[in-house]
């Protein structure tokens, strides 16, 4: 029938060199030229070379947004297209009888999502889950919908009530700059890289207007205060405190022009994100006043101090660590600005109290060098990452409506997509789980959808060849065993163990679970977990440590003796919170762990997931160097790959990748001749007819273009083109 279609015989096909295949798709895809296909479940078939083709051709034709069924896929232009972001283009997404018949635009997510809230029978809370790697545009996405709600959702007419709405939506966008100056770092993949995740509730009231929102954040990046890669930065807060000090706050904060800071590299990278003043005003206008900004600078400040105390090693082991050269003015003026007593940080920093024996008697004893620069590196996240809720909470306060002001939400959740390093740990192992259960949740979404569209389409169709990712989820965090139990198991016992002994422990509990590669190559200690994006090496070494997060208490008890007013409300005098930092083993209590704690942070953003009505964006990063006009097929496959597009397109294939208008099917009957069907049929039948039958000549394809290119090779075990008909 095909050969007939196109007109081909075999030889022919040789001589042009084209694979029927081709043919097939330029037969198939003959509507419109690639780059004007909105919507990728329209090529045809849906493969991933269509896609990939489809895709690349719309980046090149400057189009960056694309449809993927109920998904948008973003692809980052890198650079400046500020024609599609103006506040008219907004309005006419607002505005316009069906959004979805525009051209594909987060502006079109966002209006959909907008109307979606206002149900005819009850309002029902939204979300947008925007995804991508890093550097793909998420939070450049996430922006860019706050930016559209600010305009569309705002109140309206009354100049008193305008004033009190701009107020809110202005602060409301004002959380960004500030968080983004306190959680963001320049990385090698994004010189603006969120390094800590966001969920952010855009509240409405009854009249659809927005009255406040409430920030949830995950798993902040804490280590990075005191610990960068090379190349890499610190938080962009410590660079646009030194670079925006006026004089006076440099005497004042102890930042001479030009001072060196182990914990501050790569200063001369000058990058937009560098500005002081954006930050301040923003801290302003959401309530935090020059003093108390001037306070967290003085902190700041004193971090970066207490990062320039060097230890070297004593020469008696009985002895406390001595200090480099210029330590003791670092650690006087840390002290100074942290307002801590100099000789009690020096030796809580040098020696460590251990509880023994029965009556639990205190030993002191001190560390060794490397000991003492983890326990100065401890100091330094633990104020951060208090200094970084503490703001949170600030800006909650700062934004949050009244209870009473709102009826539904929209929620905007921007996190970590998929990770794959050749060395992962713990923060990957977290991240990939978050995946694994936002796929899930997509694809339970997303199936429900596609049943939806064939039940109306009157198709019937089971998706029972379909496997969802809900093995490697038991696999990570499945009760009572799983990664994440073993993990925890560990830290409660506190047994001394060896990466070695855990990579063993896992691979023996859990061998039955097809989920957990093997990987006999690595010489270290590692275990692989077979993600829906593709498989991931997890090194065991510290895994243990870092799900304890350990913070010994005497640091606590040290940053409570501060007569600095932040510290002093970051560190509260509380006898609650210390049995909390008991070290581990000597509390009964159960271990709150690094991966317990975001555990139930994951289950609690999931339920609030469920009771909503989800939409998608998958950011794609065309290219890792940032370039503008550069589409790297291999990068972009990979990130199709990682964001589930592709899983998608394979539900999508499993179900009816080829679809044509009805009326289309009817100009074809002279070439579908020998397979239309008899007149009385209804419509829907007609085309349940076509599509079934299309995929069985698509699905042979692969064999018959075999056949075709080695005609002599034709025996039983290769498929006959016949069978095609
Ligand atoms: P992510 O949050 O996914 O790590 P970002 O949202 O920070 O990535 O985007 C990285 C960079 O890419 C931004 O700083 C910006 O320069 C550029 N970018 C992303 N999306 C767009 C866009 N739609 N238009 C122009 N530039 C963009
Ligand atoms: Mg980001």
């Amino acid at each position: 029938i095909l050969f007939q279609v196109n007109g081909h015989n075999p030889d022919s096909d040789a001589q042009s060199g084209k694979s029927l295949r081709e043919d097939l798709q330029e037969f198939l895809g003959r509507e419109a030229p690639l780059h004007q296909l909105d919507d990728l479940t329209k090529v045809n078939p849906v493969t991933l070379e269509t896609v990939l083709r489809c895709l690349q051709a719309r980046y090149m034709a400057d189009t960056f947004y694309t449809n993927a069924g109920c998904t948008l896929v973003a692809l980052n232009p890198f650079k400046p297209i500020p024609q599609l972001y103006l506040p008219e283009l907004m309005r006419e997404y607002h505005t316009a009888p069906q959004p979805q018949k525009l051209k594909p635009h987060v502006f079109s997510v966002g209006e959909q999502t907008y109307r979606n809230v206002k149900s005819l029978i009850e309002p029902v809370n939204q979300s947008i889950v925007v995804s991508g790697e890093s550097g793909a545009g998420k939070t450049w996405t996430s922006r860019c919908l706050m930016k559209f709600y600010a305009v569309v959702a705002a109140s309206p007419t009354s100049w008193e009530s305008h004033k009190i709405a701009e107020r809110i939506e202005q602060r409301i966008l004002n959380s960004n700059p500030v968080m983004e100056a306190f959680g963001n770092a320049c990385t090698l993949r994004n010189n603006n890289s969120s390094r800590f995740g966001k969920f952010i509730q855009l509240q409405l009231n009854r009249a659809q207007q927005m009255t406040g929102a409430a920030v949830q954040t995950y798993l902040l990046e804490k280590t990075r205060v005191a610990c960068q890669a090379s190349s890499e930065r610190n938080f962009h807060i410590f660079y646009q405190v030194c670079k925006g000090a006026s004089e006076d706050e440099r005497l004042q904060w102890h930042l001479p022009k030009g001072a060196a800071f182990s914990w501050l590299p790569n200063p001369e990278r000058n990058l937009e994100e560098d500005c002081f003043e954006v930050t301040r005003e923003a801290m302003l206008h959401l309530g935090i006043d020059t003093p108390t900004q001037n306070n967290i600078f003085k902190v700041l400040a004193g971090l970066l101090h207490l990062g320039n105390i060097q230890f070297a090693d004593s020469e008696d082991e009985a002895q406390p660590c001595q200090l480099m050269d210029n330590a003791k003015c670092s650690v006087r003026t840390s002290a100074l600005l942290l307002q801590l007593p100099e000789d009690m940080l020096l030796e809580t920093l040098r020696i460590r109290t251990i509880r023994a024996g029965r009556q639990q008697q205190v030993f002191r004893k001190p560390c060794s060098q490397t000991e003492c620069d983890t326990r100065r590196d401890c100091v330094a996240k633990l104020v951060y990452a208090r200094l970084f809720d503490w703001l949170v909470s600030v800006i909650n306060s700062s934004i949050c409506a009244d209870p009473g002001s709102w009826t539904t939400f929209i929620g905007l959740l921007d996190v970590y997509g998929f990770e794959s390093f050749p060395d992962n740990s713990l923060e990957q192992l977290c991240i990939n789980y978050a995946n694994e259960k936002l796929q899930q949740h997509f694809v339970a979404h997303y199936l429900r959808a596609q049943q939806e569209e064939y039940t109306v389409e009157g198709l019937e169709w089971s998706f029972v060849n379909y496997q969802d990712n809900q093995a490697c989820l038991d696999l990570i965090e499945g009760s009572p065993i799983s990664i994440c139990a073993l993990i925890n198991e560990e830290c409660r016992l506190n047994r001394p163990s060896s990466a070695a002994q855990l990579q063993t422990r896992i691979e023996s509990a859990l061998a039955g679970s097809l989920c957990l590669g093997h990987n006999k190559l690595s010489r270290e200690p590692s275990f692989v977990v077979v993600h829906y994006a593709g498989p991931v090496r997890y090194h065991t070494a510290g895994l243990v440590e870092k799900n304890k997060d350990p913070v010994p208490p005497e640091l606590t008890v040290l940053l409570q003796q501060s007569q600095d007013p932040l510290l002093m409300v970051l560190f509260p005098i509380n006898p609650k919170e210390k049995t909390q930092e008991e070290p581990f083993g000597l509390s009964r209590a159960p271990v709150l762990t690094v991966v317990s704690k975001f555990k139930a942070s994951l289950e609690q953003l999931l339920q609030v997931l469920h009771s909503t009505t989800p939409h998608y964006i998958r950011c794609i990063k065309p290219n890792s160097q940032g370039q503008a006009q550069t589409f790297l097929r291999e990068e972009v496959l990979s990130q199709l790959e990682a964001c589930g597009l592709v899983e998608t397109i394979h539900i999508s294939a499993a179900g009816f990748p080829i679809r044509q208008f009805l009326e289309a099917c009817r100009e074809d009957q002279t070439l579908m001749g020998p397979i239309s069907p008899s007149p009385e049929q209804s419509p829907h039948s007609e085309e349940a007819t076509l599509q079934p039958l299309l995929q069985d000549i698509l699905h042979t394809l692969p064999a018959l273009t075999q056949a075709t290119a080695t005609p002599g090779d034709s025996d039983e075990a290769t498929p006959a083109p016949v069978h095609c008909g």
